[in-house]
């Protein structure tokens, strides 16, 4: 890439007339970068294609080099920040070329395939009109398969479809199977079940609605929007605030967007994606439409015949059975996955037309129907089966958890060689005193496991230390973009953030509530982090926990029972901070008042204490994390900053609280601490974030624990 100081090039000048406009110039040399851009990933591609063919022709090569990935995401980060631009973002950049360049280098090993996927051209069936999402799905997938020509047919229905493969008028048909927000496609599943095809491939694709007018339209002139049900109640909540709209169901939402275009009414909009608009000529009023900002479509590729693929490639298996009507029929059969060491990734039942009561189950595992030991699982499972049918094994595009994690921790987060088991803070819980009465959910039984409690995908008490790391309050938009570059860029996982404060005097600053929250949400997203932050009242567990992906109950309400009983019920993990002048024993309580509502995500944290010493702000009880971990069995972390109350000595408290066997920290850091809202004394600064994860490292690595 070019350095930012590189002069011009001529050639690229703006024609005469844009010389004097500054911005005509700059698009103009943003024009050339792009073009150059463009040019560099078809040079790397090329590269990788090379690499991929050399792998596809040596089967004891692996198909990804891990080390070599890591290498390259230091190696980007550092040129980066070398040249003023965030690490993450190029991380991010990084991320896509290398999953491209890997589902590009996956085209060879499918192409020693016989059978369709070999041939020249391939005709794919859809349901919906062109640049509906399983249009763009089916660009997607093929985009990586060996064809010369791609065909897309668009049906009015899924048995339309389907009709069409066994009639051999289409080689494939691609149709939707679930959805993150709506569940299942059951008509789907149910053609699976009874007609003589098989699965050949699947693709995950990323819904994103937008609202779509004529070229014109205003916002404030609608009266009705119209989009496939399913999207109409995927955007319910925006709906609901357009007062005097009225919602109307469509067949599809791209066909919602090519009827309104065929009308040109003005006073209707449609729901469906940015590619509907281009493919339909119209605009695209607003973006965030969608109540939930994850909208995952599956798709699955369907033909006639099974398509052999390369061993190597990660693969998944889906079938169909009913069970006898013996007691613990089903159990047996999921006990042979069990038994052979399978994965199951997918269970769900339908009902069986004119047999009441009677289901048929749908399943999915992750790996190939003729590996041994799912030969020997489906042998097994026979035995316990009216009826078996094995739907296809295919290559697997949706990740597993474990392979999230890898992933997320690779961009500048250097996973540190687990040395030895981990000291104190996980592993088998050493015998402590016998349980405790009162505690028949949190207390710590001999023998059962510690919890690992997730958070949008990050885990507490497990190998990895957990950094939580933000400002105390969220102050503005920019504070917060600058924040979670901050918190990214020194490896923490998570990012914290107050919207609602609870202040000592009413006339300090109380946080931006609502508006906050959706500042500390966006900065989030943007950045991939997820976000933990206060909940005061009650009232607004429901509302918080909608976005945020972890409520947080601050030491002054750690005896709130009606706010305990609220997050029992939420659906969030719960941080628990312990009360100024909580005893252990009550911490202990009120997370059994949280598990007893059904939420068993609960974290622990130890933030100081009310004792006679005014030398820190609160006195750090470091006591509290080893006797903790002998008490429950949920995770323990530390708030070094609410102790200390002072910058000096947050990274001591910090060190001592790992050194101690704390499952993770919460810190407060500011990318301005002397302009800070709140608590400025104690924020930090990216200096001291640095300085903080250097000296965690070693600290860690001795525990066989990572950050
Ligand atoms: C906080 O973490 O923002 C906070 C207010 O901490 P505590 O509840 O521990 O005082
Ligand atoms: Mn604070």
């Amino acid at each position: 890439m070019p350095a930012p100081d590189e002069p011009e090039d001529e050639t690229a000048a703006p024609p005469q007339d844009d010389a004097g406009d500054p911005v005509a110039r700059h698009r103009a040399t943003i024009d050339r970068l792009d073009s150059d851009l463009i040019r560099l990933l078809a040079e790397r591609l090329h590269a990788a294609r090379a690499i991929g063919d050399h792998r596809s022709r040596d089967q004891g090569a692996p198909l990804r080099d891990d080390d070599r990935e890591r290498r390259l995401f230091e190696a980007w980060g550092r040129e980066a920040e070398g040249r003023g631009v965030s690490a993450y973002f190029a991380g991010r950049v990084l991320r896509e070329i290398l999953n491209w360049s890997r589902r590009d280098q996956e085209r060879f090993l499918g192409a020693a395939t016989p059978g369709p996927a070999g041939a020249r051209s391939a005709r794919v069936g859809y349901q919906g009109v062109p640049a509906c999402y399983s249009d763009q799905a089916i660009r997607k997938i093929f985009a990586t398969r060996e064809v010369a020509r791609l065909e897309r047919v668009g049906f009015r229905g899924f048995a339309a479809v389907i009709d069409a493969l066994e009639a051999e008028e289409i080689d494939y048909a691609l149709l939707p199977i679930e959805n993150t927000i709506a569940g299942s496609i059951n008509e789907v599943y149910d053609l699976l079940g009874h007609r003589p095809v098989t699965i050949v491939g699947e693709e995950v694709w990323e819904v994103e609605h937008r609202l779509l007018g004529l070229p014109g339209a205003r916002f404030e002139g609608l009266r009705v929007v119209r989009s496939h049900p399913v999207a109409l109640q995927q955007c319910a909540k925006f709906l609901d605030r357009l007062v005097g709209v009225t919602s109307e169901s469509f067949h599809d939402t791209a066909g919602a967007a090519q009827a309104l275009a065929r009308e040109g009414d003005p006073t209707v909009a449609a729901i469906a994606s940015e590619e509907a608009a281009r493919e339909y000529g119209l605009v695209v009023l607003k973006r965030d439409v969608s109540d939930q900002s994850t909208n995952l479509t599956r798709f699955l590729l369907i033909g006639r015949e099974a398509e052999p693929f390369d061993a190597r490639r990660p693969a998944k298996t889906s079938l169909v059975f009913s069970v006898n009507h013996r007691r613990g029929a089903l159990l047996d059969c999921l006990k042979s996955f069990d038994a052979q060491g399978i994965n199951l990734t997918k269970l769900e039942s339908r009902p069986q037309p004119n047999a009441p009561w009677e289901y048929q189950f749908y399943l999915d595992f992750e790996g190939h129907a003729t590996e041994p030991a799912a030969v020997a699982a489906l042998q097994e499972m026979r035995a316990h089966t009216n009826h078996l049918k094995v739907l296809g094994s295919y290559p697997r595009r949706v990740e597993t958890d474990s392979e999230r994690r890898a992933r997320d921790a690779a961009p500048g987060a250097p996973i540190l060689e687990p040395a030895r088991p981990v000291v104190a803070a996980s592993g088998p819980p050493a015998p402590g005193p016998a349980p405790h009465p009162a505690l028949p959910l949190a207390g710590l039984k001999s023998g059962t496991a510690r919890s690992r409690i997730d958070v949008s995908g990050v885990e507490f008490g497990g190998a990895r230390f957990v950094l939580a790391i933000g400002p105390c309050a969220v102050e503005s938009r920019q504070q917060m973009m600058e924040s979670a570059e901050l918190v990214k860029r020194h490896g923490a996982a998570i990012m914290r953030g107050g919207a609602f404060k609870p202040r000592t005097s009413p006339y300090a600053f109380q946080g931006l509530g609502f508006a906050g929250l959706d500042l500390l949400v966006e900065a989030g997203r943007a950045y991939e982090l997820p976000v933990v932050t206060e909940v005061l009242h009650p009232e607004d567990v429901e509302r918080i926990g909608a976005v945020a992906d972890m409520l947080q109950v601050g030491a002054r309400n750690m005896q709130n029972f009606a706010l305990l009983k609220e997050v029992g019920r939420a659906r969030r993990p719960v941080l628990l901070k312990r009360g100024m002048s909580a005893t252990i024993e009550e911490l202990l309580l009120a997370a059994e008042y949280v598990m007893s509502g059904g939420n068993h995500r609960v974290v622990l944290c130890e933030r100081g204490i009310r004792t006679f010493e005014t030398a820190t702000r609160n006195t750090l009880d470091i006591s509290a994390v080893p006797v903790l971990k002998e008490r429950t069995h949920l995770p323990v972390i530390v708030d070094p900053s609410h102790a200390a109350g002072r910058r000096a000595l947050v990274i001591p408290l910090a060190l001592a609280a790992a050194a101690a066997g704390a499952d993770g920290l919460i810190i407060e850091a500011h990318p301005h601490p002397e302009d800070a809202r709140c608590d400025k004394e104690q924020a930090l600064t990216g200096g001291d974030l640095e300085a903080l994860v250097a000296a965690l490292r070693p600290i860690l690595a001795a525990q066989g624990r990572h950050l």
